[in-house]
């Protein structure tokens, strides 16, 4: 028998999840499609910055591994230098934890979840949209892919179009009891090593999330790279626990989130930060936008969404903007990058300040004097 909903997420991750629970939360009938069997492990440094966690209006701690109030900055192998915060500027999570309690959320708003289950195809008609499983069919009035990097949503509406990838790898390290303590509350980031990325450092509570990114069209030695880099922190004794790889969207300019019944969210649309590989934020972000949008077109019994691809054009689409132009600079010049990041700088207190929420991009830009400011700091390094 084919089950109905007003709207079926695809995907569990941070942004379904979240959409599950914003929609839940107005007394929406939400179903949550997932593929997997919850809580799922996700290949990811789990860096959750404050930014982020400001958007949440309930309290994760206790999916936090760490609290990150220091970033140690080196530049390809070179001694690092380590600038301090006194507030908290990312909160490391297993994503497999942070994920399920989000969801867990949503359920407890009445959002309802199947997991293990495949959404395989997508079929839009003039009143409802029909998703397909390996065993099962359902309807909705309204369809949001929130489901990553391979978005079979993204595939079968056909919205999304010139996207390009990170590739990155990740590693959760095993490591003496002393490592994990050097290393406690720190999270190292080295430029310069991976070509057209970088490679970091992330401590969770019993072990270290190791891992390397770069532009996949550079990723021919990341793997070799990112071996280099792990035997550089000169760590005397460790197990790799898990390790894997898996690809980071990147939308282009003009890149479209919604059409007809369907929209696009986090990954599925490419909203990751192209400079930092940051993704979760604007999972979460982009579901927030969604909600309001969905509701009002449900109430108003004719589903139009074009108001989720102009708030997410206006609030994430300009930042990404202005990301793009930064992560060119960083793959050109990163040594000047690693320099000008000084902890005694501006663009350190600027970094931490972005980290935090308390600026995003554009009012940086701004303050720095536009990309010609920018330049004219980079040219003084
Ligand atoms: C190595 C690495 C490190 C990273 N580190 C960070 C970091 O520190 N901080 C940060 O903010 N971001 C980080 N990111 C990016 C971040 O992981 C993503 O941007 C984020 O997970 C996007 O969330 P999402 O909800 O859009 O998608 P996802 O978290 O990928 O969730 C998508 C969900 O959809 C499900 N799914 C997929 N296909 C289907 C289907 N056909 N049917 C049903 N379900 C389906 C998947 O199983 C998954 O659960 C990292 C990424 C990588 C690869």
């Amino acid at each position: 028998m084919t089950q109905s909903y007003d709207v079926i997420v695809v995907g569990a991750g941070p942004a379904g999840a979240t959409l599950a629970y914003e929609l839940a939360k107005k007394g929406i009938r939400v179903l949550l499609l997932e593929k997997e069997k919850l809580p799922r492990y996700k290949c990811c440094a789990g860096g959750v910055t404050t930014r982020a966690t400001r958007l949440l209006d309930f309290d994760i701690s206790e999916a936090v591994e760490d609290i990150v109030y220091e970033v140690s900055m080196s530049y390809n192998f070179g001694n690092p230098y380590t600038g301090h915060h006194n507030q908290p500027l990312i909160y490391t999570v297993m994503r497999d934890v942070f994920d399920y309690l989000l969801v867990k959320r949503a359920q407890q708003f009445g959002a309802v979840l199947i997991d293990g289950q495949q959404v395989t195809q997508i079929q839009t008609n003039a009143d409802w949209v029909e998703i397909a499983t390996a065993d099962s069919l359902f309807h909705s009035r309204v369809v949001a892919g929130a489901d990553g990097a391979y978005s079979i949503v993204a595939k079968e509406s056909g919205i999304r179009r010139g996207i390009k990838y990170i590739a990155a790898l990740e590693s959760e390290v095993i490591v003496p009891e002393e490592d994990l303590t050097k290393w406690k509350s720190r999270v190292a980031i080295d430029l310069g090593c991976i070509p057209g990325g970088y490679a970091w450092v992330f401590p969770k509570r019993n072990h270290l999330s190791i891992g390397a990114g770069c532009l996949a069209s550079k990723a021919k030695d990341l793997n070799r790279r990112y071996q280099e880099f792990l035997r550089s922190l000169g760590i005397s004794n460790y197990t790799i626990a898990r390790t894997g790889s898996h690809l980071i969207p990147i939308c282009g300019k003009r890149a479209t989130v919604s059409q007809g019944k369907t929209l696009l969210l986090g990954d599925a649309a490419g909203l990751a930060d192209p400079l930092t590989g940051e993704g979760i934020c604007h999972a979460i972000q982009s579901a927030q936008l969604a909600a309001p949008v969905i509701e009002n077109s449900l109430l108003q019994d004719k589903i139009e969404l074009q108001d989720y691809q102009q708030l997410v054009d206006e609030k994430i689409m300009s930042e990404l903007g202005i990301a793009r132009t930064l992560s060119r600079i960083l793959v050109r010049f990163p040594h000047l990058v690693f320099k000008m990041l000084r902890p005694d700088g501006r663009a350190w207190r600027g970094y931490c300040s972005l980290m935090r929420g308390e600026v995003n991009y554009a009012t940086i830009k701004e303050r720095t004097g536009g990309f010609k400011g920018i330049f004219t700091l980079l040219s003084r390094m």
